[in-house]
């Protein structure tokens, strides 16, 4: 199913206009119409005086995702900046509770993330989300939703040595996937697949919180984001 996946590439045009037109042909099968609001986007960004975007963070367990995160939310909130964080233990204690950590289940979970994410930042949010994401074409999908004119995708990929994130293991996880208590573990049991062309990449194994949170405002305000 991957494999098949992989190889159709969805997010290529010619596959993009197929999906695209299948979309459209059971939208309208169903009844369903698309209502173009009075408020844009742009509005929101006016109102706002910044824009929004989806800042995605990847990395293996342990890299540090929920801590940039977090921090990197209390800088954007005490700069006025209205920004939320969708946090991959989070979700899955509501939205995504009937979901686990095979394949399917993890494209199915990223899907839906993607979809909130986007009407997050459709609402002018700049919007934070923190997801092992271990597949380039879960990530890339979640990209193909977004404006890459607009540069509203950012891909920060967390860079930690996997022996450093065994290391901190602040869940105790690791522990438990080497004793083969949790299957399907994404670096033990399961792949991760590296960033091709992330947008920020941050060494968590060398820098700090502080700096690796400096780096994200650094790139959100060299595009003029915020
Ligand atoms: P993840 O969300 O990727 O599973 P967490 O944020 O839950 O990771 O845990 C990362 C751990 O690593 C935390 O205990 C954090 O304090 C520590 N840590 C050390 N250096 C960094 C860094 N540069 N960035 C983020 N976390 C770091």
């Amino acid at each position: 199913m991957r494999a098949e996946l992989d190889n159709r590439k969805p997010w290529e045009p010619k596959y993009l206009k197929i999906i695209l037109e299948d979309l459209i042909r059971v939208n309208s099968d169903r009844n369903i119409k698309w209502h173009k609001p009075r408020i844009t986007k742009k509005d929101r960004w006016g109102s706002n005086k910044h824009k929004s975007a989806l800042i995605w963070i990847t990395g293996l367990s342990a890299s540090g995702k929920s801590t940039i995160a977090i921090e990197l939310e209390h800088t954007l909130f005490q700069k006025k900046i209205k920004t939320f964080v969708l946090d991959g233990d989070n979700v899955r204690h509501g939205l995504n509770k009937d979901l686990g950590f095979s394949q399917a289940d993890r494209t199915e979970n990223l899907r839906r993330v993607g979809e909130v994410a986007k009407l997050l930042v459709d609402a002018g949010i700049l919007t934070i989300a923190a997801f092992i994401s271990p597949y380039a074409s879960d990530r890339e999908a979640i990209r193909a939703l977004f404006s890459s004119d607009a540069e509203e995708f950012i891909e920060v990929y967390l860079k930690c040595d996997l022996a450093v994130c065994e290391s901190r293991d602040p869940k105790g996880l690791y522990k438990k996937a080497r004793k083969g208590e949790i299957p399907d573990f994404t670096g033990i049991s399961q792949p991760y697949e590296v960033p091709a062309n992330p947008e920020i990449t941050i060494e968590t194994d060398r820098l700090g919180i502080e700096e690796s949170v400096e780096t994200i405002i650094a790139h959100l305000t060299e595009k003029k984001i915020i």
